[in-house]
């Protein structure tokens, strides 16, 4: 575990009075790394799915780092909010 601190993997946890006697606990240090979809160095990168009724019910994924929305046909983060409306109301299923 010490080799994984000094590596800044994990980092130890702060402890209460109380648990000073336990055992030290540790966390894992996330590391900012390339997102798989848009590119951009993030930390902890995190994408909303909603449901959405207008104009007809379908998915919207959204990248929190970017704040593009996922193609429904290629799958890649480059459309905006007006953008992917656009192609939902122009597409019909
Ligand atoms: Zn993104």
């Amino acid at each position: 575990m010490k080799i994984l601190v000094e590596q800044g993997i994990v980092k130890e946890k702060k402890r209460t009075l109380a648990e000073e006697a336990a055992l030290p606990t540790y966390e894992v240090v996330h590391q900012p790394k390339a997102c798989e979809d848009c590119g951009k160095i993030v930390t902890n990168r995190v994408c909303n799915t909603r449901k959405n009724n207008v104009p007809y019910p379908h998915y919207k994924t959204n990248c929190t780092a970017c704040h593009m929305y996922k193609h429904p046909e290629t799958g890649e983060f480059n459309l905006t909010n007006s953008a992917i409306q656009h192609y939902y109301r122009t597409k019909h299923k």
